[in-house]
């Protein structure tokens, strides 16, 4: 059944940052729409580590993979042996097979959540350890969660990400330059303090005229500068 209704979500900071590499995304977006329902695919993930603290401080998902699989509009099932024949063709290459640390798969055209079958597929692949499992779908919704599975389970349902683009040569010093030529930015302080004052004016204006009618007593008046924060005399000389 389609979610109509989109909900404003919010995801948890989860300490680190996590990406995924726009090629890779790519991939999934292109496996995702060739799908008639749901597809999975697994993730290289480079973790970055702070060489002064020695803490991750980046989680960066670099590339994808197709295996064997079974699907259905609701279910996505991968082959096993194929999994393990991927491991070594990985391992056969030189790349750590304890990389693959995502799983990513689509819901077709069903909206993005997390399934008791999903729960069941990450904890068979953290293997005791960690996973980032990412959800999409055709309308390009997208939730990604962050599970440890030691010393205890716990894991972030939605967690904030970002797609990782290739630095283009130049571009940063070029969007720098346009910008500076073209934004001018006044700073918010001065503007509120502007527009204060433009109101503050206003309201006198109003009082001083409301009074001249005869239309305020001097208590209501009073009342009114008070709230202001005007004293009488600085009334009256305005
Ligand atoms: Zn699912």
């Amino acid at each position: 059944m389609q979610n109509l209704q989109r909900t404003q979500r919010q995801p948890v900071d989860a300490g680190v940052k996590i990406q995924v590499e726009a090629e890779a995304m790519q991939k999934l977006w292109l496996w995702t729409d060739f799908a008639k329902g749901e597809v999975s695919c697994l993730g290289l993930v480079d973790e970055v580590v702070s060489s002064e603290t020695g803490r991750t401080t980046a989680l960066i998902v670099t590339d994808f993979f197709l295996v064997k699989q079974q699907c259905t509009y609701e279910e996505t099932d991968m082959d096993v042996a194929d999994i393990a024949r991927l491991i070594a063709e990985l391992e056969s290459k030189g790349i750590d097979s304890r990389k693959l640390r995502c799983w990513a798969h689509s819901h077709g055209s069903m909206s993005v959540f997390w399934s008791g079958q999903d729960e069941s597929c990450i904890s068979g692949l953290a293997n005791n350890e960690w996973l980032l499992s990412l959800v999409v779908n055709k309308r390009r919704d997208t939730q990604m969660r962050l599970d440890q599975f030691h010393p205890s389970h716990m894991y972030i349902p939605d967690v904030q990400w970002e797609v990782k683009y290739p630095l283009v040569d130049g571009l940063a010093v070029a969007c720098f330059d346009e910008f500076k030529t073209k934004v001018r930015e006044t700073t918010f302080l001065k503007r509120t303090r502007e527009d204060q004052l433009v109101r503050r004016d206003m309201i006198l204006d109003e009082l001083d005229e409301a009074s001249a009618r005869g239309a305020l007593t001097m208590e209501e008046l009073d009342d009114e500068l008070n709230w202001l924060g005007i004293e009488r005399d600085d009334f009256e000389q305005y």
